[in-house]
């Protein structure tokens, strides 16, 4: 008989996105002639600089050449691509990486799910709470947590980021293994000061702890004195593995590539305390179980270094931006409260009245056709919060604050 991994079980349906499409289905059904504006994704909408497209398309042309043709590539990604990351994304802030402390992958939403595999199913995980849903549940289907009850997983730390603490996340007073901070946060659109942070490295050092740093939306970043990176962080480098994604920053949340990084004085343990080297692990892993990213993705993921692409890139960044202040100004001026928004393309609303994140959806999706995400979708503690993104057209995103402004001053 095959048995399952019963791991699988525990986990809750996501609801979260199938909901609100079946919601507005139904509302479009019920009034076809009105116009709904959708801020709740959570994908880019610019495309992909054409010197990236230029230097894919040379990169299929060589496919068809048979002296420059390619076959397998290395398991954990070119070294033209490893450099350009060193170069540009770290020595340009001081910080030193060779090519084999830096895993090439398909989005880190693949590197996330997977790095669990290295670790001890017996490790305590600490998440944030909301939290981009990942790394809950790869952590459920791996088996380190307990049954679902009343909102939470059991055995899981859940660390609240609330308008009560800054949307910084407390140290836990237990000692976690695993550790998962995201900033500029999703869903929050909250970013992590520099003595924050430190404080975080300083208690994964302490306690021989690993931290999962997402820095997906690092791009995003305004104010010069917020890290783009854990490793600006003294010490950062024996705790953190850092994960970083083309898929905001350069438009490849369809191309798919990303990449992460793990340093080699980063240490696990056996059980009886001998000292690992996660880097090899992880090498270990990668070889095994993928073989790679196509030569096509990385010669594009290259090309994202260039003068041209970085100044696209930029003014994508510039419009989404534009879009996170209206929405943030917008609102604000009709009395409502905003956080985030301000180094990352999510603005987190408050919602008003003490009314729950889903009555709050069905309001504005009800009366005036806008659509947002409801907090509570990313955990219990964002309940009576609402998620709106920059990611959509300037012309959409004005029209949906106008209404919401309209709404709000009848
Ligand atoms: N991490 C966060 C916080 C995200 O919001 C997303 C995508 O929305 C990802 C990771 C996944 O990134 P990728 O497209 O590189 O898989």
């Amino acid at each position: 008989m095959i048995t399952i991994n019963e791991n699988f079980l525990k986990l809750q349906d996501s609801y979260l996105f199938v909901t609100i499409a079946e919601k507005v289905k139904e509302y479009q059904k019920k009034n076809p002639d009105k116009d709904i504006i959708k801020l709740g994704i959570g994908d880019i909408t610019r495309p992909i600089p054409e010197k990236v497209a230029e230097a894919m398309k040379k990169a299929v042309d060589e496919m068809t050449n048979i002296s420059t043709f390619r076959g397998y590539g290395p398991e954990i990604g070119y070294n033209f691509l490893k450099e350009k990351i060193i170069e540009n994304d770290y020595k340009s802030k001081g910080i030193n990486f060779e090519n084999s402390e830096i895993f090439i992958s398909d989005g880190i939403g693949t590197d996330i799910a997977n790095i669990v595999d290295i670790f001890d199913v017996q490790n305590t995980v600490a998440i944030t709470d909301p939290v981009y849903p990942a790394y809950l549940d790869t952590n459920v289907m791996s088996g380190r947590s307990g049954k679902f009850e009343n909102g939470k997983y059991k055995g899981v730390t859940y660390l609240e980021v609330k308008e009560e603490n800054n949307f910084v996340p407390q140290l836990p007073n237990e000692q976690i293994d695993m550790i998962y901070l995201c900033f500029p946060n999703n869903p929050t659109g909250t970013v992590i000061s520099k003595e924050e942070l430190t404080k975080w490295v300083n208690y994964a050092r302490k306690n021989k702890s690993v931290i999962l740093y997402d820095a997906a939306y690092e791009a995003y970043i305004q104010d010069e004195n917020i890290p783009h990176s854990i490793y600006e962080i003294e010490g950062a480098k024996e705790v953190a593995i850092e994960f970083k994604s083309y898929s905001k920053s350069a438009g490849f949340t369809g191309i798919r590539c990303g990449y992460t990084v793990i340093p080699k004085e980063l240490k696990g343990y056996t059980k009886k305390g001998e000292s690992i080297n996660l880097n090899k692990l992880w090498n270990r892993r990668q070889s095994t179980k993928t073989n790679g990213v196509s030569y096509i993705t990385q010669r594009g993921a290259e090309a994202v270094y260039t003068k041209e692409a970085q100044q696209q890139i930029k003014e994508n960044i510039e419009y989404y931006m534009n879009n996170t202040k209206n929405i943030k100004e917008g609102l604000e001026k009709v009395g409502l409260k905003t956080f985030g928004g301000e180094n990352a393309p999510y603005v987190w609303l408050k919602v008003p009245d003490n009314k729950s994140s889903w009555e709050f959806f069905d309001e504005l999706l009800e009366n005036i056709g806008v659509v947002g995400t409801p907090g509570v979708g990313f955990g219990p503690s964002g309940e009576g919060y609402f998620r709106l993104t920059g990611f959509g057209t300037k012309e959409n995103t004005e029209k949906a604050v106008s209404r919401i402004q309209k709404y709000y001053t009848n």
